[in-house]
């Protein structure tokens, strides 16, 4: 690995005006950026370590949601009595991710910045638009089995990993983000953006942005009740999802009254499945209605050679899961 130098962030204003300095890189659980590190993916000069920084707390927001600080660690989050109760899908997708290990050093502003597990990325001898941008994507005609099945470009087929933002995009909130110049909200759906033809762009966030906080928007009772996260992975631990989905359902004299659908593994972020939703709502809480919200959204898909797979595995998963949330009241 290159030498670096590092350096801990006592506040947030210290750690913008340090990543101004060209080569500076911010560091959180270091689980994912280590790693990109030690295989020439990232070469910083100089880290910033904002784990540090007093950003770890779990709060009640104004308006019924949730506020979490962006160094609070994802076991911490999984364990939280507030989100266990009030947003179980989300407990359930991050206890889905890594190992227990991983989960105690991982933040959550870094769970949402990690980067892409495509191989072409993470190996420097190849080419790669999102590594290298206007070197090409091998893995539109190579190795394409898990990449992307929605959204993606001729730039890049990449999928983002993170199963935690795909339980957020289904619950909805947003970003605090601190910068050069100064202090924003990033809605969520809405961190993540689609590859275009800037693939070395994984989020909206600008150069030097640093996240503090991530909150969720309230999820109404009923639709947290019946709500859950579903990864489907080639091995049963410490392996990234295949096709995930995240739920949440509101059933009333057998209708759908509300829902919230996310799918992960499919995009360059994870996927709000708007048109899924729009179909759901109002109709017979039945597996007929499910496979007619599976199928209105996976319309949208482009499968490549090599993950076709993919779209009745999404499918299936969706219609399983949602099945299984509104067993005992359709
Ligand atoms: C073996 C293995 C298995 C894994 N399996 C899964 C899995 O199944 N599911 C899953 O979801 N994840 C999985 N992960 C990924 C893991 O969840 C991430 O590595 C972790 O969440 C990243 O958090 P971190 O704090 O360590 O980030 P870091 O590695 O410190 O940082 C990641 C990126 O975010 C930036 N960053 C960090 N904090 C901030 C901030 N506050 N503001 C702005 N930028 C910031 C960094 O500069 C870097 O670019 C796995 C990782 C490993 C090594
Ligand atoms: S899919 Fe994206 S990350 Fe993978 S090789 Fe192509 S450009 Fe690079």
């Amino acid at each position: 690995m290159r030498p670096f130098a590092y350096e801990r962030a006592t506040d947030a204003a210290g750690a913008v005006a340090a990543i101004a300095q060209p080569g500076t890189m911010y560091l959180g659980g270091g689980t994912n950026l280590v790693d990109l590190m030690k295989l020439g993916v990232e070469t910083p000069e100089r880290l910033v370590d904002v784990s540090g920084l007093p950003y770890d707390r779990i709060e009640d927001a104004p308006g019924g949601g949730l506020r979490i600080g962006a160094a609070v660690r994802n076991s911490d989050l999984a364990a939280d009595r507030a989100v266990r109760e009030r947003y179980p899908l989300l407990a359930r997708a991050l206890l889905s991710g890594a190992s227990g290990q991983l989960r105690n050093v991982a933040t959550i502003g870094g769970n949402l910045l990690q980067r892409t597990r495509c191989a072409y990325f993470q190996d420097v001898s190849k080419p790669c638009n999102k590594r290298r941008p206007g070197s090409g994507c091998p893995a539109r005609e190579g190795d394409h089995r898990n990449l992307a099945i929605l959204g993606h470009s001729q730039a890049c087929v990449a999928t983002h990993p993170s199963d935690m933002a795909v339980a957020v995009a289904a619950i909805g909130g947003e970003v605090h983000v601190t910068g050069p110049d100064g202090e924003r909200t990033i809605p969520i759906p809405g961190l993540h953006r689609l590859p275009g033809d800037e693939p070395q762009r994984d989020t909206v966030l600008e150069p030097g942005e640093l996240v503090t906080a991530l909150e969720l928007e309230p999820l109404a009772p009923g639709l947290a009740a019946r709500s859950t996260y579903r990864k489907v992975r080639d091995r049963a631990s410490f392996s990234f999802a295949v096709v995930s989905v995240a739920a949440a359902v509101e059933v009333a004299d057998g209708t759908v009254r509300d829902c919230r659908i996310a799918l992960g593994a499919v995009a360059h972020g994870p996927w709000r499945a708007w048109r899924a939703e729009e179909s759901l709502r109002g109709a017979p809480a039945t597996e007929a209605s499910f496979a007619a919200a599976a199928d209105a959204e996976l319309a949208q898909a482009e499968p490549l050679r090599d993950n076709a797979f993919k779209v009745p595995l999404a499918r299936n998963l969706l219609v399983a899961t949602l099945a299984e949330l509104c067993e005992e009241v359709a």
